[in-house]
Order: C-alpha cells, then sequence, then structure tokens
C-alpha cells in the first residue's frame, strides 16, 4: 500500500515497507514472519523485484495497481494507537481485479477473510467492506501493470511465439499504462511498430544454455548494427536466463536509438477467467528493464541486456544454425483474414547439434559413450578482428562445446566450469 511519497522496500526480503511516526522510520508490515532482520530501505523504483502482495486479498502475485481515495485506518490496542497508511495506490491480483470489474465486491470481501483467517462475522465483512469502499468509491480511471512480481516461469512454445508477439503489440498500443520507471511511457507506440516489422526468434534449450553461460563472462562489447540479426526483432529463452530472470526481449529501430525492452513472463500459476482476462489484456510477456541503445555504443558485459548480446554475438558468428519453422494453420489463417503476411519462425539451435545427423556430426572418443548426461565444456570470449581492413575488435566465443552422448539429457549445474573473472585482453586473432 503506496504512500505519496517515493515508497520504500526493504533491500534484504524485497518487501514494502510501511512508514511510522514523524519524521518516518520504516518498518516491516506487522503481517510479515521476517527472520528478525533490521528493515535495509531502498526506493522500489530501484528494484527489479518487489515482494507485494494483493491489497485486497493478499494473493502473493499481484498484477495491477489500481488509484483511489486515500486510506487511513487507526486500530486503538492496549499499548499505543497504530496508524496505518493504507495510500492511495492499491495492488490487486488478477483475481480481485475481474471480481471488482464485475462489481462483485462481495467477493473480494470472502477472499480477503480467507487471507486473514478470520471468522466470516458480520462485523469483520464491515470493517474490511468500509476500508475497501472508501478506496473504491474514490477510484480513478486507469490502471498501471506491476512489472515487478516474479511470477512462476511459463514456457512459451515456438509455436506460440506470433500470438505472443501480438497481444504484446496490442499492450503497447492500448491504455493501460505502464510503471514510469521503465522510461519507455513516450516510445511506447515506436516499440509496439517495432514488434509489428519483427523477425521472431525462438532460441532452443542448448542454445539458450550455451547462451546464458557465455553472457556470464560476457566482456564489454561495441553493439553495432551489423551485430544485430534484424533491424526489429524478438526473441524468446523458453526458460528464464541470468539474475533478472528474463524469458524474452525486444529491439526497435525507433527516432531516439535502438529500443530494447527485457521482459518476464506473466500469469504463471493462474486459472480461469483471470488467466484469460491476463491473457486478452496483457498477454504473456511483462517489461522489466527498457533501454536505448545508440549505434557503436559500448555496453559492459554485466550490463541487463547481457543474455541478448550475448545471444546476438552467438547467432553472428555462426556459433547458431537458425531454420525457419511454419506457423501453424490456425495462426496463418488468422493472418491471412487480416491481410496480414504470416510471420516467419526462426529456430536457433546450436550449429550441428541436430540429433537428425545430417549435419556432420564429428565422432567423439570412447569414452564418452559410457557417459550417460552431456555437460559443457567452458568457452571463453576472445577479441577478434572484423570489418572492413579488419579494423574493428569483437569479442567471438571460442570452443564451447557439449561432451557426452547426443541424446542425453544435458547436465549444466553440475559440471560447467567457470573461467576466471579476467577480461579477455585484445588481440589480433584471425
Ligand atoms: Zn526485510
Ligand atoms: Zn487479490
Amino acid at each position: 500500500m503506496t504512500a505519496p511519497h517515493e515508497e520504500m522496500a526493504c533491500q534484504t526480503c524485497l518487501s514494502p515497507l510501511n512508514t511510522l511516526g514523524m519524521p518516518p522510520t520504516y518498518v516491516h508490515p506487522t503481517h510479515l514472519a521476517t527472520d528478525g532482520h533490521k528493515p535495509a530501505p531502498v526506493p522500489v523504483s530501484q528494484l527489479d523485484t518487489v515482494r507485494r502482495t494483493c491489497d485486497f486479498c493478499g494473493d502473493p502475485y499481484p498484477i495491477w495497481t489500481m488509484h483511489g481515495g486515500e486510506v487511513t485506518a487507526i486500530a486503538i490496542g492496549p499499548t499505543a494507537g497504530l496508524v496505518q497508511d493504507f495510500g492511495d495506490s492499491w495492488a490487486a491480483c488478477a483475481a480481485c481485479q475481474t471480481h471488482i470489474d464485475e462489481g462483485r465486491n462481495d467477493i473480494v470481501i470472502d477472499r480477503a477473510i480467507r487471507a486473514l483467517g478470520l471468522a466470516n462475522h458480520p462485523h469483520v465483512r464491515t470493517r474490511i467492506e468500509e476500508l475497501h469502499q472508501a478506496f473504491l468509491n474514490a477510484r480513478l480511471a486507469g490502471r498501471t501493470l506491476i512489472t515487478t512480481t516474479t511470477w512462476p516461469a511459463t514456457t512459451i512454445t515456438a509455436t506460440a511465439l506470433p500470438k505472443v508477439r501480438d497481444r504484446l503489440t496490442r499492450f503497447y498500443r492500448g491504455t493501460d499504462n505502464l510503471p514510469a520507471t521503465l522510461g519507455i511511457t513516450d516510445t511506447r507506440q515506436q516499440i509496439a511498430d517495432g514488434l509489428e516489422r519483427s523477425h521472431l526468434y525462438w532460441i532452443d534449450n542448448d542454445f539458450t544454455d550455451l547462451a546464458e553461460h557465455a553472457a556470464a563472462q560476457l566482456p564489454a562489447v561495441r553493439v553495432s548494427r551489423d551485430l544485430i540479426p534484424s533491424t526489429d526483432g524478438i526473441l524468446i529463452w523458453p526458460r528464464p536466463v541470468t539474475h533478472l530472470q528474463l524469458t524474452a526481449a525486444s529491439w526497435a529501430d525507433t527516432p531516439h536509438g535502438r529500443a530494447v525492452v527485457l521482459y518476464r513472463t506473466i500469469g504463471g500459476g493462474l486459472h480461469g477467467k483471470p488467466l484469460q482476462r491476463l491473457r486478452e489484456q496483457v498477454g504473456w510477456l511483462a517489461p522489466t528493464r527498457a533501454t536505448h541503445l545508440s549505434e557503436q555504443q559500448v555496453i559492459p558485459g554485466d550490463h541487463p541486456a547481457a543474455a541478448l548480446v550475448a545471444t546476438w554475438l552467438l547467432i553472428a558468428q555462426q556459433a547458431a544454425e537458425v531454420t525457419t519453422a511454419r506457423v501453424d494453420k490456425t495462426i496463418a489463417r488468422t493472418y491471412a483474414r487480416t491481410n496480414r503476411p504470416v510471420p516467419e519462425l526462426r529456430i536457433v539451435h546450436i550449429r550441428g547439434r541436430r540429433t537428425t545427423g545430417s549435419h556432420g556430426e564429428p565422432k567423439r572418443g570412447s569414452q564418452e559413450r559410457s557417459q550417460t548426461s552431456r555437460f559443457w565444456v567452458s568457452g571463453h570470449w576472445r577479441n577478434q578482428a572484423h570489418g572492413p581492413g579488419r579494423s574493428l575488435r569483437r569479442p567471438v566465443y571460442i570452443h564451447p562445446f557439449l561432451r557426452g552422448p547426443d541424446d542425453a539429457p544435458i547436465k549444466l549445474s553440475t559440471t560447467v566450469r567457470m573461467l576466471s573473472s579476467h577480461q579477455p585482453k585484445p588481440q589480433d586473432g584471425q
């Protein structure tokens, strides 16, 4: 529940903090069970993840911020009066938002009573209803997508990608707000334009492992047009990557530079109508970070977009094999009906890694036949010459390969060996 001043959350447990007294001190919400640590207040705008709960029912996956009446409740206890500032911005979960939109505030109150573990007593209902009504009676139009909730991951398949792209485009074109801290309020129409022109890339599981591994060691990279596989694009990793837990990235040419947006999936674990409405109104992806990259900009290896840049580099150095796949017939028909060209899906996998065996798989030593899993043998980045007169340098990932039988599962966590963290020296690799 937010107050008009900058909202703070605890850097240790990522929970929004309440204020107490004047000048305010920051305290954990009273209902929160902590391990006893002291609150470490930071502005929520600095956090990618905030452990917020629905202000109506306590659900751990709120999706919308609603704006309404300023609500203050005073509880008089045996020792002191506690002033609880509920603020004028409330977080709502998908279910509560659905019930509120349908005028079923009684169901929202049922949810709150269940969450609080209270007896369903008329007095209890009345008190909760008063709080909810104080907020809802002064509700303002519009709502803002909450992008800091960590949802259970949703796997996006390659065939779903055109629909995922279309819903995201529609969201950018719509009237629901995005948090101002993302910095794309003014460019969302141009990002939507870019998505409509996008090439669609779906990264397979093995290539995702490789890209994430390579991203962890990424040196500083100069991002130029020829590094990027298409002017506008969107790509999907089938599982969350890096500490930011990203599942997608989009890039678009805009008058202000290249708009790069990084996404997490939303809606995992929802069912029924709330899920259906979320997919209709938002889709599968919520922006987590956005940035503008100018041509030839050098970005550090620990940049939020490192996984995207590593994926671009690996595609550019032809570690990738990119095959096109047909979209399924229903999607093709939908596009045909609206006179849009049928989108082409690009599936990115590791060159020569397909089990169909038609790509000259190198024979391996006999000791590998006894292994029951495959594992990555660490590669490393090295700057190589490229471009006119070989005057430019670009990191190339050297010698990453898989060891073990082709059909064996890839063991990642136990056997990846990270190289030391020293940065590769520039050299004239030819
Ligand atoms: Zn804390
Ligand atoms: Zn709720």
